[in-house]
């Protein structure tokens, strides 16, 4: 029987932030069953009514968690992911959280959307924020660079030298949208210690010029989220735990120093980056102008060569859990041995499912948690997870083609590009 997280006072339940979909809460009650967990709520459109079910229709759970444990499993350590399950709840227990919480919510969510008291069933997950001690969320995205074997003679050069990413933050901060300028995710994949510094350093320093609004990096003390600014007196709760008693008025390089000093080693150490490179990179393997070809390839009309193919991913559907399985063993078992330079038209789904997972990998975030010990030697417990890796929209194939024509031609008119450094495929481990 899953658990019914309507048998706890939802003032146990302390709000901790939301993204576009969900929102998130952290236990605080002294339930056996909940302590140490989080839940996560669906939210929808405020000009929507709330979901509904009819009698005897059976609501399904979270799709998040059926793709963590019958997809992402099998790629990725269980000791680096978090603990989902389904639990029960109902409407007056959400309607009443949600009454409790929405003053403590940013304005601009409110006035989007508000918790789905509709929903019968949420997400119980491991609370990697909560607790004594504190944790950092980084949002890495795209670690490697594209193989110039699909790219056309104008997006070689381009693409080549400078990252997805850092092309993806000029062109936001020409459109004047909030962006990490500056901070490259192959620094922060690189191994090289002097390079993910430099990394942590530009990420905290966009974190603290934008007031935390870019969620590349999200900083916690005790579950409650740091809401920065260049007054250290914001940052007095991270400094309470990165800094000794003594120091009591630190100045902002001091903070940043202590925070790099914490993360760095354990950045350097886990296989966590590597993995998440790795299948980006070889998921990925095409790129997106090679998986446009490859369609374009299979689906022109036979004998009309002159009729425009459909447009990438055009009428294809989204794939079942058990499609994707089907993928993940496929690539598992043959994927380093297929030739990837002379791709099969026979082989299409296998490449367009990888792209889908890609982005997933492309798109999740780190929660680096570190957790107070008794131990002298050892004063931190230091932990790693993998979270928000959640399945991609099929139909979003064509978009994400047209963003990257974009991303490069308004990249490829300048004349100094940066120049980043892909190191390349590292050290990295399967779940046994
Ligand atoms: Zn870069």
């Amino acid at each position: 029987m899953p658990l019914n997280v309507a048998s706890t006072p939802p003032a146990d339940w302390k709000y901790i932030s939301e993204g576009g979909s969900s929102i998130v809460f952290s236990y605080i009650g002294t339930s056996a069953d909940f302590i140490g967990t989080a839940l996560r709520l669906r939210k929808i459109d405020n000009r929507l009514p709330y979901t509904e079910y009819a009698d005897g229709v059976e609501e399904s759970d979270d799709p998040s968690i059926l793709f963590q444990h019958r997809i992402i499993e099998k790629l990725v350590e269980p000791q680096y992911l978090p603990r989902l399950e389904s639990v029960e709840t109902d409407r007056a227990w959400l309607e009443q959280l949600a009454k409790q919480t929405e003053e403590k919510r940013p304005a601009d969510r409110r006035a989007t959307d508000r918790i789905d008291a509709g929903r019968k069933k949420a997400v119980l997950a491991t609370d990697l924020v909560g607790g004594l001690g504190w944790a950092v969320e980084i949002k890495p995205k795209w670690g490697f660079l594209p193989t110039p074997k699909y790219l056309s003679k104008t997006t070689a050069p381009v693409k080549t030298q400078t990252c997805r990413f850092c092309m993806h933050s000029h062109m936001k901060t020409t459109e004047s949208e909030d962006a990490a300028l500056g901070y490259c995710p192959l620094d922060l994949y690189s191994g090289d210690e002097d390079r993910v510094r430099k990394a942590l350093h530009t990420l905290w320093d966009i974190w603290i010029g934008s007031s935390g609004s870019v969620n590349n990096l999200k900083v916690f003390v005790e579950g409650g989220m740091l809401k920065p600014s260049t007054l250290p007196s914001t940052l007095r709760p991270l400094a309470g735990q990165i800094l000794s008693s003594e120091d009591e008025s630190p100045d902002l390089d001091t903070l940043r120093d202590a925070f790099t000093s914490a993360l760095l080693p354990v950045l350097l150490k886990t296989p966590v980056l590597g993995l998440l490179s790795k299948y980006q990179r070889e998921f990925d393997v095409l790129d997106i102008e090679g998986l446009s070809a490859l369609w374009k390839q299979a689906n022109q009309p036979l004998g009309s060569p002159d009729v425009p193919p459909p447009v990438l991913g055009a009428g294809l559907k989204q794939p079942s859990l058990e499609e994707i399985e089907a993928f993940v063993e496929i690539y598992l078992a043959k994927h380093s041995t297929m030739d990837h330079d002379h791709p099969d038209t026979a082989n299409l789904k296998y490449y367009c499912i990888a792209y889908l997972l890609s982005a997933s990998f492309k798109d999740c975030s780190i929660i680096i948690r570190l957790q107070p010990t008794k131990d002298e030697v050892e004063p931190w417990r230091k932990t790693i997870t993998v979270i928000d890796l959640d399945v991609k929209s099929m139909d979003r194939l064509h978009k994400w083609e047209k963003l990257d024509q974009k991303i490069v031609a308004e990249y490829a008119v300048l004349t100094d590009p940066k120049r980043c450094v892909d190191q390349g495929l590292r050290e990295w481990a399967l779940p046994a």
